[in-house]
C-alpha cells in the first residue's frame, strides 16, 4: 500500500507511448530509457486510473483522526467508520502492506 504521490512516481507496466525518433516508422514503447515516469509518459496515474484500489482505514469521528495500530473499536459503535486514507495500490498487482 502506497500513497498516491508515491504511485505517481512509479512506472505503469501497462501504459504505452508513441515514439519514432531513431526508428523507421512510428512505434510505441512501455518505457523510454532516460525518461523518468510521469503522467504524460508511462507513469502511474493512481486514482485517475480505473485499476487503482483506494485503501480504507477506521476513522474515529470523536477524535477526528484515524485509529493507530493497537487501538480497538466496535464496528457497531457509530463513532467509527471506514474512510479512504489517501493510500492504495494498483489492482493489477498484488497489494503490499
Ligand atoms: S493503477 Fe496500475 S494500471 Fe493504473 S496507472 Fe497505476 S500502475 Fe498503471
Amino acid at each position: 500500500m502506497i500513497t498516491e504521490d508515491q504511485a505517481r512516481k512509479k512506472w505503469c507496466p501497462f501504459s504505452r507511448v508513441a515514439h519514432s525518433a531513431g526508428f523507421v516508422g512510428a512505434t510505441s514503447f512501455n518505457r523510454i530509457p532516460g525518461t523518468p515516469p510521469s503522467a504524460e509518459c508511462t507513469g502511474c496515474i493512481a486514482s485517475d486510473c480505473m485499476a487503482w484500489i483506494a485503501a480504507e482505514q477506521t476513522f474515529d469521528i470523536a477524535k477526528d483522526r484515524f485509529l493507530i495500530p493497537g487501538e480497538s473499536y466496535s464496528s457497531r459503535d457509530p463513532n467509527y467508520e471506514q474512510r479512504p486514507n489517501g493510500k492504495g495500490w494498483c489492482g493489477h498487482v498484488r497489494g503490499l502492506d
